[in-house]
């Protein structure tokens, strides 16, 4: 007997956090963000990625929210890593990390 053994598993990595409003709930917060890559098995063994996709998860709601293609860039360069996010809970500054960005002023 032969059996042809496919199959696909799921991987999760946690990026990092990001601080924005929950689109759900209206929350502002601190959203984990992970990111899921899908492998192709045979015979339980993982072969080839074939899709690779990235969650943000509102810590009130906990709704999940794919991630667009087009801001993976810009999320990336907000993203706060683990250790950040626990340098500023030491040093009182969690509010900061979650505070909107200030619109620059105009030089006059
Ligand atoms: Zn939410």
């Amino acid at each position: 007997m032969f059996f042809f053994l496919a199959g696909s598993r799921d991987y999760k990595d946690r990026l990092g956090y990001v601080a924005t409003t929950c689109p759900e709930c209206g929350m502002r917060g601190l959203f984990t963000v992970e990111q899921e890559r899908k492998k192709f098995t045979l015979y339980l063994v993982p072969t080839f990625e074939y899709s690779k996709k990235q969650y943000m998860s509102c810590p009130y709601c906990l709704e999940d929210f794919e991630v667009a293609e087009e801001i993976k860039d810009e999320l990336a360069s907000r993203l706060i890593s683990q250790e950040q996010l626990t340098r500023a809970i030491r040093n009182g500054k969690l509010d900061k990390l979650l505070a909107r960005p200030k619109p620059r002023r105009k030089k006059t």
